[in-house]
């Protein structure tokens, strides 16, 4: 089946088809009301179970405060007042198990929603996420996800959050039928090496069989005969030998053969990453996507949850400069987080600073924690999808609320450098008059594009017409660099453009400083511009 490029890599494995599937509550008067009791108690114990599962995944990758929202899942599952209003409506009332849980659910759901506190409401929304586990699992339709051994996963769409939930070792591949490279959960996934198909569907009947998936010719085969299968299995192999080969610029100056400098820095979405790209030589962070490290639960974190997760990541980067983007939420990412009402124009929406300007309970505890953080190494922050004078004025205001809360409670902080992306084209419009409000600049050309050309990043239909390489874009791009400069001030450039072999000689020829790209191609953009 031919499809497109979404991570060039190539896999071996058995397809798992993710259906999603909906169900439909039927509510029936049942006559053994003792049998449905049991019904309930099996899915009450699977459910536990599963979240338990959860819990410890998320644990081991992103830490206990992340897991904790399935601990707190448990807790209501095993709550004697939750249960007993569902067992009341089983053998009282006899009511079916589905139709029970969800009465008692709603009945909760009800009561914790309407208090005006942060944490009960959160816990409203916990009580709605284990009545739907509880359910699915009564009527058949849960365990979609449930992935127990290493597969390619096969699916027509896949949200950020839900890619976090799978451990890394359990995905030899993606088949995506929508999104784009520019979409996040791509990003997400290419960040951590997973070969990717585009724009190819899988049917359910083809769960359990056998695939190889070609990220590089944008194809997948299944039911491969043994000739085939040898084939590509020579092509994994080189791809190995060629990874070891890039070795051999770990420790080697990213300079062309003119003589030319630029820095080659890492876009990360966690810790595992970071210490990714501190394997490939990264020269520093040039961007934390920090939205994805908290995408796998339903409330904000705290000042302390941003603090620990980011000096986790000064740790391990042991000296080297880290720039972490303020949460990048709204349009694709992070619904759940923040319980955002629906748009309809999401991309063009409630979003990102956008966010953070309108309610300082999301934006201040992450100034807070970055602050903190910088006291044990060299950190800067990033502020994204600006579009005007007035919003770097209004961070700026914040920034100082941050700073005076801290002093007051005696709490240490460093300094950090302050920049903004430029990813809007109101942005690089008027960049001559943000360049000398601001540390450093940083290209995001993933939305640049998108907002240049009025294209939708997401849109699989439109992924021929979406070019980061058109001409509009690189004035733009020409255009930021030189009011940059002229203000004396750095220009990365972080979009997936930084790794494009394409467009390496064209920016540095603009006068790029920094490029930054997932830890994968950190080697590969090396060997590229060393050979310029
Ligand atoms: C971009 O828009 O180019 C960018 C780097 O940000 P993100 O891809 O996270 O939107
Ligand atoms: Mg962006």
């Amino acid at each position: 089946m031919v499809g497109r490029i979404g991570s060039p890599s190539y896999s071996i494995g058995k397809l798992f088809v993710y259906e999603r599937n909906s169900y439909r509550l039927s509510h029936k008067f049942v006559e053994d009301r003792d049998a449905e009791l049991v019904k309930y108690e099996n899915a009450r114990q699977d459910a536990i179970d599963s979240l338990s599962i959860a819990y410890q995944r998320t644990n081991e990758r992103a830490g206990a405060e992340n897991a904790e929202i399935f601990r707190a899942q448990v807790m209501i599952l095993k709550d004697e007042e939750y249960n007993a209003r569902i067992i009341q409506n089983i053998l009282t009332e006899g009511k079916n198990a589905e139709w029970a849980v969800s009465e008692s659910s709603r009945h909760f759901y009800d009561k914790f929603a309407s208090i005006d506190d942060d944490n009960i409401r959160a816990k409203a929304m916990d009580i709605k996420d284990v009545a739907n586990k509880l359910i699915r699992l009564l009527t058949g339709t849960d365990g979609a996800l449930n992935i127990k051994e290493p597969v390619i996963l096969a699916s027509a769409y896949l949200s950020p959050s839900e890619l976090v939930q799978i451990p890394r070792d359990m995905l030899k591949g993606i088949v995506l039928l929508e999104g784009s490279i520019y979409s996040h959960v791509v990003i997400l996934a290419k960040t951590v090496g997973i070969p990717i198909v585009l724009g190819v569907y899988m049917p359910e009947s083809l769960n359990g069989h056998e695939a190889i998936l070609d990220g590089v010719g944008g194809q997948v085969f299944t039911d491969p005969d043994e000739e085939l299968k040898e084939k590509y299995r020579f092509l994994i192999d080189e791809e190995d030998r060629a990874k070891i080969q890039l070795k051999k610029f770990i420790g080697v100056k990213t300079v062309t053969s003119y003589g030319r400098k630029v820095m080659l820095l890492a876009n990360i979405a966690g810790l595992s990453d970071a210490e990714n790209a501190v394997e490939c030589d990264s020269e520093g962070i040039g961007l934390t996507r920090t939205e994805f490290m908290f995408m796998d639960r339903n409330t904000l974190p705290t000042e302390e949850e941003h603090f620990e997760a980011y000096r986790d990541i000064v740790d391990i980067c042991k000296g080297r400069s880290i720039v972490f983007r303020t949460l990048d939420l709204g349009a694709d990412k992070g619904a759940d987080l923040l319980h955002l009402k629906e748009e309809e124009n999401p991309a063009l929406g409630k979003r990102a600073i956008r966010i953070c300007l309108t309610d300082k309970q999301v934006f201040i505890p992450q100034l807070k924690g970055i602050l903190r953080a910088a006291a044990y190494g060299d950190v800067a922050v990033m502020y994204p999808m600006i579009t005007s004078v007035e919003e770097v004025e209004k961070i700026g205001g914040l920034m100082k609320e941050a700073k005076r809360e801290l002093d007051r409670d005696g709490i240490s902080y460093g300094t950090v450098r302050q920049g903004i992306m430029i990813e809007t084209p109101a942005a690089a419009l008027i960049s001559d008059e943000l360049a000398g409000m601001v540390d450093f600049f940083s290209i995001g050309t993933n939305d640049l594009t998108q907002f240049t050309l009025a294209i939708d990043r997401q849109n699989r239909e439109l992924a021929q017409f979406y070019n980061p390489l058109h001409e509009s874009v690189m004035r733009l791009i020409k255009m930021t660099i030189e009011n940059a400069h002229k203000a004396g001030i750095p220009v990365t450039i972080c979009g997936e453009l930084a790794s494009n072999p394409e467009a390496t000689k064209r920016l540095i020829d603009m006068g790029v400083d920094a490029l930054s790209v997932l830890p994968k191609d950190l080697l590969k953009m090396r060997k590229v511009i060393c050979e310029l």
